[in-house]
């Protein structure tokens, strides 16, 4: 079950994650543009010596996940914004996932505490054996130790090589889940807290994908960028601005795109906020379970 290599691989990609964690409160701010930081971030994963496993997610706000930058991408990060920053990178198809959130109000401090503290309550039960429904108690006890919500319909999810989401989740709230945690597995942990419902609900605007069906294509064109995103991005999550080397213009890809979309050959990833438009604060790290507890990959 311990296989050396991909823990030292996995905890290679940490490296990178945190290097770039540990830069954010530098550039995260108000009047930053999100595409300019989306693209920095991104190039930092690259720069480390990995590539992103997924898009850079910016949500901020009532928003609570799935936001990227789109080419045409004007917004900033407005005053007292409460930034949720959800960063991906795979060194060889190890990905760690790992999230932060940055307020620019200090009313928030405490759903961002709550949030931090109900990831750092999760990994203390974290073992080999350990029920799911163990990990999702500690996390809904600590955030409604705060006053908040834990947002119940986003969750933490088992990782595998090249796999965001591999089987198990870790849902925020308890309930009487079927899964143990076992040794040797890797999990991203993600408890959102809110002042609003408790749930999120999906928007129109989607700016994430990934691939479903390699070999679904129907014009050639189609096929074209099928073969590119698999070979660049395997079933990981991308977005429009990783197809600016896809020789054809914007507006075409993103037509390309949606037909995709339709027959089922592209999964399509809408952006979430919160039902009540509560706002969201959200915490995150990676994982692998051991039987001296949990090697966490990231700085929390
Ligand atoms: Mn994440
Ligand atoms: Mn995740």
């Amino acid at each position: 079950m311990y296989d050396e290599e991909y823990i030292e691989k996995t905890l290679k990609a940490g490296e990178i994650v945190n290097r770039v964690l540990r830069d954010l409160p530098r550039m995260v701010k108000p009047g930053v543009k999100v595409f300019d930081l989306c693209e920095k971030i991104e190039n930092l994963i690259i720069e480390g010596g990995g590539k992103p496993a997924f898009p850079c997610n910016i949500s901020i706000n009532n928003i609570a996940a799935h936001y990227t930058a789109f080419p045409e991408d004007q917004s900033i990060i407005p005053d007292d914004a409460v930034v949720k920053v959800d960063i991906g990178a795979h060194f060889d198809g190890y990905i760690v996932d790992a999230a932060t959130t940055i307020s620019f109000n200090s009313k928030y401090d405490d759903m961002v505490e709550a949030s931090r503290i109900a990831l750092k309550n999760a990994l203390k039960v974290i073992k080999p054996g350990v029920r799911v429904s163990t990990v999702s108690k500690e996390i809904e006890r600590t955030i409604s130790g705060f006053g908040y919500k834990p947002i119940s319909n986003l969750t933490g999810h088992m990782l595998k090589r090249y796999i965001l989401h591999g089987g198990k989740n870790i849902p925020n709230v308890y309930g009487e889940y079927p899964w143990i945690m076992e040794e040797g597995e890797i999990y991203a942990i993600e408890p959102f807290a809110t002042d609003g419902i408790g749930s999120v609900t999906e928007m129109q605007q989607a700016y994430i994908y990934s691939l479903a069906k390699v070999h679904s294509g129907r014009t050639r064109l189609e096929k074209e960028l099928l073969r590119y995103i698999y070979d660049n991005f395997k079933t990981l999550p991308f977005c429009e601005r990783w197809l600016k080397n896809f020789n054809v213009k914007q507006e075409n890809i993103r037509e390309i795109i949606y037909r995709l979309v339709e027959n089922g050959a592209l999964n399509i990833y809408p952006v979430l906020r919160e039902v009540k438009n509560g706002i969201v604060t959200q915490f995150e790290t990676t994982v692998i379970v051991s039987k001296e507890g949990p090697i966490i990959t990231t700085e929390i």
